[in-house]
C-alpha cells in the first residue's frame, strides 16, 4: 500500500522503476519519476471510441486509466537537464482523491534523483514541454507558509505562450494550469522562454508545436550527430506509446486541427528517421520507436535501452 493512500484498489502499481537509460548524439538520457495517477479514458482518448481504446489503456471501473509522469534526466559535457517538471506534492485531499495520486518519496522527483546519487543543486537547467500542472508542478515546494524553487541553480526554460496561459485567470483550459507552479520561479529570477524552432544548448532543440496547448514544444536530443540515434521528448503531442495513430488526440487538445497536422508530420519523421521517442504519461513503456505498420505505426521496443549502470 502506497502512502498516498489513494489508488490501491485499482489494480497493482510497481513501485520505483528501475533507472533506465539511452544515449543519444552524445547525451545521456535516464527515466526519472515523480508519479502514478489517473485520468478519464475518455478524455485521453477523445474521439477514438472505448472499444478500440479500452485493449490498450484498460480503465477501472470509475473509467480512469493509469497514466505516469516521469520526467527523464539528461547529461552531455557536464551538463545536467531535467526534462520535464513533474506532478509534485502541493494537492489537497480532494485533487488527491480525484486523479488517484500515487506519490510516494521513493517514486517522488526528488526521490528518483537521489536515487541516481543527485541532488537538486546538480540540475543545470530544466525544460519543459508546456505548463499544464501534471508536467511542472514538482519544480516549486513548500518552505513553512512560502512556496520556493526546488531546482535553485538552474535555469527554467518554458514556452513564452505557456507562461502567458499559466498566468491568464479566464484562459479556457485554466484548470490545467496553476500559476503558483511558476510565479515563485519567475520571482527568483530563474526563467527563461522561447518561442518556434530554437536551439537551446549544443544538440538539444525545441519545436513548438501547439495543438495541445498553444505553446505545446517537443524536445529533439543528439540532433547534431547524425551517426547516432536522435531522441525526441513529445510531451502530450505523444502522450503514450498507444497514441501513435494521428486522430488519436486527447480531448484536452485546444486546437485538435493543429494537433492533427503537427502529430501527422512528427509520427512521421519518428518512424522514417529512427527516433528514440520519450512518452512522459506512459506507465510502462519510457523509451518506443515507431515502424510503420501499413497506413499505421506500431510502438516497438528500444533494444540498446538499458538499466542505469
Ligand atoms: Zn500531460
Amino acid at each position: 500500500m502506497s502512502e498516498a493512500g489513494t489508488s490501491e484498489n485499482i489494480g497493482s502499481q510497481p513501485l520505483a522503476p528501475t533507472p533506465t537509460e539511452i544515449e543519444a548524439g552524445g547525451w545521456r538520457i535516464t527515466t526519472l519519476f515523480d508519479a502514478y495517477f489517473r485520468l478519464d479514458g475518455g478524455a485521453m482518448w477523445g474521439v477514438v471510441p472505448k472499444n478500440l481504446w479500452a485493449s490498450m489503456t484498460p480503465p477501472a471501473e470509475d473509467n480512469t486509466i493509469r497514466m505516469a509522469a516521469r520526467p527523464y534526466l539528461a547529461e552531455r559535457d557536464g551538463v545536467t537537464v531535467l526534462v520535464e517538471g513533474g506532478m509534485g506534492d502541493r494537492w489537497t485531499d480532494k485533487m488527491r482523491s480525484i486523479y488517484h495520486l500515487d506519490r510516494p518519496r521513493e517514486l517522488s522527483l526528488e526521490g528518483s534523483l537521489a536515487a541516481l546519487g543527485k541532488s537538486p543543486e546538480d540540475i543545470d537547467h530544466v525544460v519543459c514541454s508546456h505548463c499544464h500542472f501534471d508536467h511542472i508542478g514538482a519544480l516549486v515546494m513548500a518552505d513553512g507558509d512560502a512556496l520556493v524553487p526546488r531546482f535553485g541553480k538552474a535555469r527554467h526554460h518554458f514556452p513564452a505562450a505557456e507562461l502567458e496561459a499559466a498566468r491568464t485567470p479566464h484562459h479556457p483550459r485554466r484548470a490545467s494550469y496553476r500559476a503558483d507552479d511558476i510565479e515563485p520561479l519567475i520571482e527568483a529570477g530563474l526563467v527563461d522562454w522561447n518561442e518556434g524552432d530554437t536551439q537551446l544548448l549544443p544538440g538539444l532543440s525545441l519545436h513548438q508545436v501547439g495543438g495541445h496547448s498553444e505553446g505545446m514544444t517537443v524536445m529533439l536530443f543528439g540532433e547534431d550527430d547524425p551517426g547516432t540515434p536522435t531522441a525526441a521528448f513529445w510531451g502530450d503531442l505523444i502522450p503514450t506509446s498507444h497514441h501513435i495513430q494521428p486522430p488519436y488526440i486527447m480531448a484536452y487538445d485546444v486546437d485538435v486541427p493543429r494537433s492533427f497536422e503537427m502529430r501527422t508530420k512528427w509520427l512521421a519523421r519518428a518512424a522514417d528517421e529512427g527516433f528514440i521517442g520519450m512518452s512522459y504519461h506512459d506507465p510502462e513503456r519510457p523509451f518506443t520507436r515507431l515502424e510503420r505498420d501499413g497506413r499505421k505505426y506500431r510502438a516497438v521496443d528500444v533494444p540498446e535501452a538499458r538499466p542505469r549502470q
